[in-house]
């Protein structure tokens, strides 16, 4: 018997080294990033609600229905050494594996099934699309692009338990109290006040098999 039945994984700076929002800005010109960039400080620090943000960077950036095609295929060569391994062995194992981002679902379904994770088990933001194939703006009933969104969305589920969460950003951090266990991901960036509020911390996968198999 596994100690966790269900997993929820972080995509960005978790299962992947890369920040999906942030290598979609730097195909646009330097004006676009630094734009980017400054309102995701201004988030950070409170001067602009984060539930705008999202949207916002969205209508700068303007990313092509094959960007977003091209950001998935760099979500799986950036993936973390060992994750596809090791989830693919969760999964043998019986234990559910869920991805709960931020990013662009569109851009994290050839990562999930990479991984072996069904389409149904991936939640992410979801983009309207215009007539020049140009995704323009979140969908209107994406709880994932705003504050409190992945507690919901987990809540939602009604997973197996126990239930084990990994990332590595505050919004990981608000599942600590939906899930039996919130570990704080530090293998890409170490943030201290999300390692703070977590049970632990952990910097790779093949640490993590251990702790969700129960090894
Ligand atoms: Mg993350």
């Amino acid at each position: 018997m596994t100690a966790f039945k269900s997993v929820v994984l972080d995509v960005d700076s978790t299962v992947s080294a890369l920040e999906g929002i942030d290598w979609l800005a730097e195909r646009r010109d330097a004006t676009v990033a630094a734009t980017v960039a400054a309102l995701t400080a201004d988030a950070m620090e409170s001067r602009v609600p984060l539930d705008e943000v999202y949207g916002r960077r969205l209508r700068i950036i303007r990313p092509t229905r094959s960007e977003i095609a091209e950001l998935g295929a760099i979500y799986i060569a950036s993936a973390l050494p060992g994750v596809r391994d090791a989830v693919r062995s969760w999964i043998a194992a019986d234990v559910r594996v869920v991805l709960v981002s931020g990013g662009l679902r569109d851009a994290i379904l050839p990562l999930a099934a990479w991984l072996g994770i069904v389409a149904d088990d991936v939640f992410a933001v979801e983009v309207e699309f215009d007539d020049a194939d140009v995704a323009s703006d979140v969908r209107a009933d994406s709880p994932l692009a705003r504050r409190g969104g992945k507690p919901e969305v987990v809540s939602s589920l009604a997973l197996a338990r126990p239930t084990l969460a990994v990332g590595d950003g505050a919004t990981d951090a608000e599942l600590v109290s939906v899930v039996d266990r919130f570990l704080a991901f530090t293998g890409v960036a170490r943030r201290a006040s999300v390692v703070a509020r977590a049970a632990g911390e952990v910097d790779s996968f093949a640490a993590l098999t251990p702790i969700v198999l129960g090894l």
